[in-house]
């Protein structure tokens, strides 16, 4: 069947993250009424606890021939930043996802994927802008953040920063990049430790607090007469026709009983399941796979809070200002989203930053917690209608959905309200 431009008056959301609640509110933009539905509840997944960095500038496709190189140099040492179990070879599922993200790790299959990329970046910034323009809340948990700081303990690590920024700006997506007098820095972000002797700023970026930004977003869908319904595991999507299903069960709460079943009808259905999009996907056609690439964070106490962001790219540890507190991020653990959160990760980033923070107690954390990057093989999301024109997919973001949510979310709505796909999301079809 084909629907027509207008057609779609009601959609249910699965994935109450911030892919699926930017999806909500850019379809209420235009009109739509929406129903979201978490098993948990707003940011109960990934959104939760990653960095909250919103760097158009930096989003760039994983598969890249100096990411294979490194993945491949420490892939099963375990207190390295990229790291794979052992046991992973009994998951032939995760051997593909890894032997098909190798395939794609070409310098021309990056290129491929960047130009695609650099269409949706685009949008991230003014997508973001649309929806906090009058919403004080939303406003209050982004930053900008002139600049982010880059450190290093070498100054000659420097130049791998510098030439990924000229080969994206080459690419169609200015990167600015100045070096930074260690002094400076110092200055600025008195928390870098002796051991940092090199630093660079990156330029015209922003950030955000990820718990409170989705939090303020699930409640501006709910104030635009929305629905956030917490607490029910959607676990199948029906194309009945004329409409569409959710169907699942309650855990319970607010005048719903445990066990009690859900089935929900809309004109369409999005699903932003995050990690698990291809458990409900997968029967309407999407065959590209989502894999965990599971990272870890915690927050810690500082003496004097960081004007913006901090960046240690050789050992892939990003640290935000929250409040008073600053949230420590990384690793990349390809392994079952649902897998417990393995102590020894934590303890590998907080050993990597030790030497290079001064004034921050890093035995003093709270919040740890791990989370999925829904990663796909080839390094794009997965965003637009599926075998059924009234079920569509959102999310395999990876390690930018934060930035890309709201975009996403834009450019969606639209191919729904309209029937016809967005250009600068054409690459992104989940049917590839
Ligand atoms: C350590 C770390 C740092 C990161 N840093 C950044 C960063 O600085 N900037 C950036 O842009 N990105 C960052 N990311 C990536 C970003 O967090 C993710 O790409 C993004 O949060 C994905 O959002 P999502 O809405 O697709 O998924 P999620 O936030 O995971 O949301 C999916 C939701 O679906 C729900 N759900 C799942 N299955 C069902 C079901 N069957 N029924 C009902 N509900 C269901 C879950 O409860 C969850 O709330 C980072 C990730 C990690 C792990």
């Amino acid at each position: 069947m084909t629907v027509r431009n207008g057609e779609m008056r009601s959609v249910a959301v699965v994935g109450a993250g911030v892919v699926g609640l930017s999806t909500a509110w850019h379809l209420q933009e235009r009109g739509i009424e929406v129903t979201v539905f978490d098993e948990a509840g707003p940011a109960a997944g990934s959104s939760w606890g990653n960095a909250g960095w919103i760097t158009p500038a930096l989003s760039t496709p994983l598969p890249e021939p100096a990411v294979l190189a490194y993945g491949l140099r420490q892939l099963l040492r375990p207190s390295s930043p990229v790291y794979v179990p052992p046991s992973a070879v009994l998951d032939p599922g995760l051997a593909g996802f890894l032997a098909r993200f190798a395939r794609n790790s070409t310098s021309r299959r990056w290129r491929t994927a960047m130009d695609a990329l650099v269409r949706i970046n685009r949008h991230a910034l003014e997508a973001f802008d649309k929806m906090v323009r009058d919403d004080e809340a939303m406003a209050g948990c982004l930053h900008e953040a002139d600049p982010f700081i880059v450190g290093y303990t070498d100054p000659a690590q420097t130049q791998s920063l510098v030439d990924e920024a000229r080969q994206i700006t080459d690419a169609g997506q200015p990167v600015q990049v100045d070096e930074l007098p260690i002094d400076e820095a110092r200055r600025r972000a008195p928390m870098l430790s002796p051991e940092v002797r090199a630093t660079l700023l990156l330029r015209g970026q922003r950030y955000l607090h990820p718990p409170k930004f989705v939090a303020a977003l699930a409640d501006a869908v709910t104030v635009r007469g929305g629905e956030v319904r917490g607490g029910v595991r959607i676990e199948v999507v029906r194309d009945r026709g004329r409409r569409a299903a959710v169907v699942g069960k309650a855990a319970g709460g607010a005048g719903v009983a445990a066990g009690d079943s859900v089935d929900f009808e809309a004109d369409a259905v999005v699903l932003a399941d995050g990690a698990e999009l291809n458990t409900m996907a997968s029967r309407f056609g999407v065959r590209a796979q989502v894999r965990a690439g599971r990272g870890y964070s915690f927050s810690v106490p500082v003496e004097r809070t960081p004007p913006g962001p901090l960046y240690f790219p050789v050992s892939r540890v990003a640290c935000t200002p929250l409040g008073d507190r600053l949230r420590v991020a990384g690793m990349m653990e390809f392994r079952r989203h649902d897998a417990p959160m393995d102590p020894r990760r934590i303890a590998a980033v907080v050993d990597s930053v030790r030497p290079l923070l001064t004034g921050v107690d890093l035995d003093d954390r709270r919040d740890e917690w791990v989370g999925s990057r829904p990663c796909t093989a080839d390094g794009l999301p997965l965003i637009g209608a599926t075998g059924s024109q009234r079920v569509f997919v959102a999310g395999g973001h990876g390690m930018w959905g934060m930035t890309l949510g709201p975009a996403t979310g834009m450019l969606l709505a639209e191919a729904i309200d309209t029937g016809r796909t967005p250009e600068d999301i054409a690459a992104f079809d989940p049917l590839r």
